[in-house]
């Protein structure tokens, strides 16, 4: 590419980097995106990656958090193609038992799946945040500062501050131990860390108010409409350009980095002074991620038919038992029973297998860098709730950690967070600074899901990071209309 100077070079074209893109080039700024690979979107794709007529998301598949994203409102991509599906109910846990603990808009429905007095609990513990959705949201997914609903969040903070083990014991029953659990679990740290707590809470809410849809035609049309958006503002996206060193980015007066610390660290080198190339050296990567798409003849057999109507069903039995697989995985041990998280969009999105025919998505969790084959574990535990599962299974496409991580240099030995989720690395990502989308050059930012509010489909920090270059480096106030 040329080495004409432009105002803004952006290092990556994930969800985080094409919305800083589109809002700093509506902000009036020349910008400049830079992808390693030769499509866009990062860990927000879809390909056929099975069978001829599949549709399968690469990575991301569910879309609380994109639903509920600020930046992405304001942009309008329902406007730009994107259309969220919801299921009827965001998520089913089923139980040996055979029966099902249920997350539904429909907070009835909900108590109704728990034991006893469970349900009671539920809601007094989950209705305060779901009343006030809007405004939980939007503290949510911002970084961390003095909130403006001081009540509401220092009312999630002391509940969501601890381990999600410590939250199930207000429960007696196992379904309702296990709905927290397996939403705790997409912390992806061990259950009995303090934080766990606060996923299985926001992802609860996020199921009670908005839903886990998925996207119509796939996650892919996020990224279609993110950058349908970017090219309208102007902005210039070169594909197949990985950036190794300064010496690949055009001369610009700032550089955002929609990757992770590690990266940075060795992009910039010694332009960082030694101890911030130092604080990103010790930037923590969590555990890796197996993945498993199917191409199927028929819906998953579910023993309870409530499994077929949920976007995503958490496949891993009692809540010990899913604190068990968690620890495994962070202890560096491949577990035999892992906890399994199954997406079925094809149950709420025809368009992604052919008529009368279903895709099926599914991961688990295991060590950082795992080589090891999961495939016949996975599909023993989705056996053990939907008897002849195998049987319906036409094609299967298996990326292990390593897999994972050539495609997409984010996801460090298969770690899809931008790093470990620790109570240090949630509260302050990437590294300790009043403002965490900075570096100690003026000219750096970081911008990618190692910054807060961290990893998921929102854009929101590539929100963040846009309006920090805005204020620092070219003193222009945010757009309006894009002022969240
Ligand atoms: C299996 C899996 C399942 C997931 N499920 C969900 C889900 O259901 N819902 C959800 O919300 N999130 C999910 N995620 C997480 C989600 O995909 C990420 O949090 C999100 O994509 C992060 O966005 P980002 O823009 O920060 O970075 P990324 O999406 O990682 O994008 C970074 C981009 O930078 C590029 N890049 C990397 N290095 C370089 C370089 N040196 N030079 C140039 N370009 C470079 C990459 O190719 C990539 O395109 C999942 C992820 C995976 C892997």
């Amino acid at each position: 590419m040329t080495q004409r100077a432009v105002d803004v070079v952006i290092v990556g074209a994930g969800p985080n980097g094409l919305t800083a893109a589109i809002v700093l080039a509506r902000s009036g700024l020349s910008v400049v995106v830079l992808e390693a690979r030769e499509t866009i979107g990062g860990g927000c794709r879809t390909e056929s990656l099975t069978l001829p007529g599949y549709r399968h998301d690469v990575c991301a598949a569910i879309h609380p958090m994109g639903a509920a994203s600020p930046i992405f409102q304001r942009l309008r991509l329902t406007d730009h193609g994107v259309a969220w599906l919801p299921a009827r109910y965001a998520l089913a846990h089923p139980l040996d038992d055979g029966r099902v603990a249920l997350l539904s808009r429909r907070m009835d429905e909900t108590t109704a799946s728990l034991d006893g007095d469970d349900g009671a609990r539920w809601a007094a513990m989950l209705e305060p945040f779901v009343d006030q959705s809007e405004a939980f949201f939007d503290e949510i997914l911002r970084p961390v500062r003095i909130p403006r609903h001081i009540g509401l969040m220092s009312r999630f903070g002391l509940l969501g501050l601890q381990s999600s083990e410590r939250v199930q014991r207000r429960f007696r029953g196992a379904a309702a131990r296990a709905l927290l659990a397996g939403s705790a679990a997409h912390s992806v740290i061990p259950l009995s860390a303090a934080g766990s707590a606060a996923f299985g809470l926001v992802l609860s809410v996020a199921g009670h108010a908005l839903d886990w849809p998925c996207a119509r035609a796939g996650s892919q049309s996020i990224t279609d409409a993110l950058a349908t958006l970017a090219g309208d503002a102007g902005c210039r996206i070169v594909t197949n350009h990985r950036v190794a060193s300064l010496h690949d980015i055009p001369p610009s007066r700032a550089v955002l980095f929609d990757v992770t610390p590690r990266q940075v660290e060795r992009i910039v080198g010694d332009r960082f002074p030694p101890a911030f190339r130092n604080a990103l050296c010790r930037f923590r990567y969590g555990a890796g991620v197996f993945k498993i798409d199917y191409a199927l003849s028929a819906p998953i057999p579910w023993t309870n038919a409530a499994c077929a109507e949920a976007a995503t069903v958490h496949v891993g039995g009692t809540a010990d038992e899913i604190s068990r697989s968690e620890a495994a995985a962070n202890r560096g041990v491949i577990s035999d029973a892992p906890f399994v998280l199954v997406a079925q969009q094809s149950h709420m999105d025809a368009s992604r297998a052919p008529a009368g025919r279903h895709t099926g998505w599914a991961y688990c969790h295991v060590p950082h860098g795992s080589p090891v084959d999961m495939t016949a574990r996975i599909e023993q535990q989705i056996e053990r709730f939907a008897p002849g599962f195998r049987d319906v299974v036409l094609a299967r496409h298996v990326m292990d950690p390593r897999a994972i991580e050539r495609h997409n240099a984010n996801m460090i030995g298969g770690d899809i967070g931008g790093g470990a989720n620790t109570l240090r690395q949630f509260l302050l990502r990437p590294t300790l600074r009043w403002n965490p989308y900075s570096t100690p050059d003026p000219r750096f930012f970081f911008c990618s899901s190692s910054t807060p509010p961290g990893g998921g489909v929102h854009g929101m920090c590539g929100y963040g990071a846009a309006a920090t270059v805005l204020r620092r480096v070219f003193r222009r106030p945010m757009p309006d209309d894009l002022r969240v």
